[in-house]
């Protein structure tokens, strides 16, 4: 087995079931065009390769990509493009192989620590949504991450980050996976999400507002959104127009759905005489 690297955030999923969960949750067609962050050692990909049109792969670490070239590299439908997830252009890495490019989904089990921007750069931003959506992504990650992804406004877990990615996608959990599921286990859980980027019925009229004021709005917490928001909204303003929605003017941001902040945002716009 090859020696995980700490400083990758390298922890080899070795448990069959999880690795089926994955696939299974990837519902993979012979169309689909996937996008692996993460290979490794190849273990998630040697699964889907047979399954699908294509897979693109992007691995940071030089000797992996060694291996997995050897391993892998005869297999007609993969390609491994070595280097930063974060900072690798895409598109212009697959410009000379057609069967490639624009991966319609995303399957992987990615380093933990740059889960946040990993997300961001596959979805976009509220403001600026990925103008190439994915069918689906399904990602393994850590389970108190996880749970903010698909939580509902009310609950502990709801957040900035919650409403930020459930303006862009559906949001699902598809399993949990304990720690001894890797080698070598990580200090966390995890779980493994599917999310399904698609338009809310109701999208933001000013998404640069509505981005600007979650922001804003889960800033000092514990704290009533229009006390929060106060440096840029009236407070009696706000409390009317969240009575307007039947939302408790005295609600806190993590009591108000993703549907509800879009509706709010777009009642103060109304109101600016937009
Ligand atoms: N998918 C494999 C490995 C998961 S560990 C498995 O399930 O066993 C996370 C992997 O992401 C490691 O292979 C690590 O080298 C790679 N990685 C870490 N940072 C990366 C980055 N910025 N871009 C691409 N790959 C990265």
């Amino acid at each position: 087995m090859v020696r995980p690297r700490k400083q990758f955030g390298q922890h080899w999923l070795k448990s069959d079931k999880a690795l089926d969960a994955i696939v299974k949750a990837a519902e993979c067609s012979t169309n689909d065009r996937i996008l692996e962050i993460g290979p490794g050692t190849g273990i998630l990909t040697r699964r889907l390769l047979p399954l699908v049109e294509s897979l693109v792969a992007v691995e940071i670490d030089r000797d992996l990509c060694e291996l997995l070239v050897k391993q892998l590299g005869k297999k007609e439908n993969f390609i491994l493009l070595q280097g930063d997830f974060l900072t690798l252009d895409l598109d212009a890495n697959l410009v000379a192989f057609p069967k490639f490019q624009q991966p319609n989904k995303v399957v992987a089990n990615i380093p933990y620590n740059i889960t946040g921007p990993i997300i961001e750069k596959l979805l976009g931003t509220i403001a600026n949504p990925n103008p190439q959506p994915f069918d689906a992504i399904v990602l393994l990650i850590q389970k108190e991450v996880a749970e903010r992804l698909y939580a509902q406004a009310g609950s502990k877990a709801f957040g900035a980050l919650s409403v930020r990615v459930q303006y862009l996608a559906e949001c699902e959990l598809i399993c949990h996976v304990p720690a001894g599921a890797f080698y070598p286990p990580p200090k966390v859980d995890s779980a493994v999400v599917r999310l399904r980027p698609r338009q809310m019925e109701v999208t933001a009229r000013d998404p640069k507002r509505l981005e600007n004021l979650v922001k804003l709005g889960f800033g000092a917490k514990r704290k009533m959104l229009r006390n929060n928001l106060q440096s840029v909204v009236d407070r009696d303003r706000l409390s009317q127009l969240l009575e307007q929605l039947n939302i408790n003017p005295q609600a806190r941001a993590e009591e108000i759905s993703t549907q509800q902040w879009v509706e709010l945002v777009n009642l103060l716009d109304v109101g600016n005489g937009e």
